[in-house]
């Protein structure tokens, strides 16, 4: 029987940028994690699709960002299901398909979630469902006050992580300026932007 510590990061990954690979491996580091699974929501369900990249795009930019660490990888449990994604899903279906795979081993989650994310997750979903699946990880970025928002003690860590002021809005605003936004992605996801012309719309 092996014992497994599996992270988990959601996120619409419009596109996955340096910011979500540095808070993954932070925290993949210092809560000894051997897994960080990636999941590319299915439809953002606060999010609008205008100038949005295709969920198999966003996917595909989310393998390649992760494909050259070992510890990271993707899923498509998101992607796969019909209608908005919610956390708990997400988790459940993950932690379902573990058990197929793994039917002898056990495992400790975690769900890692920016600032703005951890205090959405409470302000609009049942913090208690997912608290029933998952230790929840709440990093520093830039522009967001981390706090506890009122959580069970126990349930969630604040971890602070190297910051990166970058947003996935910002870098589809900049591709639509015509601005560079190398440095900011892997360059893959850079030349997927270009190779496919996401985002080339000017944003609103
Ligand atoms: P958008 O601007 O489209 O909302 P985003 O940059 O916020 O994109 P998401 O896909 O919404 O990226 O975020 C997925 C997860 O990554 C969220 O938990 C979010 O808080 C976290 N995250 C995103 N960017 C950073 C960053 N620069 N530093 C730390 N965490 C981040
Ligand atoms: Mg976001």
């Amino acid at each position: 029987m092996t014992h497994h510590r599996i992270g988990v990061m959601g996120g619409s990954f419009d596109p996955i940028h340096n910011g979500h690979l540095v808070a993954a491996s932070e925290v993949a580091h210092r809560f000894d994690l051997d897994r960080v699974l990636f999941s590319p929501t299915g439809l953002a369900w606060r999010k609008t699709a205008e100038h949005a990249a295709s969920a198999e795009l966003r996917y595909l930019m989310t393998v390649v960002a992760t494909a050259a660490d070992a510890r990271f990888d993707v899923t498509r449990v998101d992607i796969d299901r019909q209608g908005p994604t919610y956390t708990v899903d997400t988790l459940r279906d993950l932690q379902a398909q573990f058990v197929q795979e793994h039917p002898d081993d056990t495992a400790s989650w975690f769900f890692i979630t920016g600032a703005d994310a951890l205090a959405d997750i409470v302000a609009w979903r049942d913090p208690d469902q997912i608290l029933a699946h998952a230790h929840l990880i709440g990093v520093t970025r830039p522009g967001h006050e981390l706090a506890d928002p009122g959580l069970p003690a126990g349930a969630a860590t604040l971890v602070e992580v190297p910051a990166l002021a970058i947003s996935s809005t910002d870098i589809r605003a900049r591709v639509g300026r015509g601005e560079p936004i190398r440095y900011l992605v892997p360059a893959g996801v850079q030349h997927l932007i270009a190779k496919h012309g996401l985002y080339a719309a000017p944003q609103p």
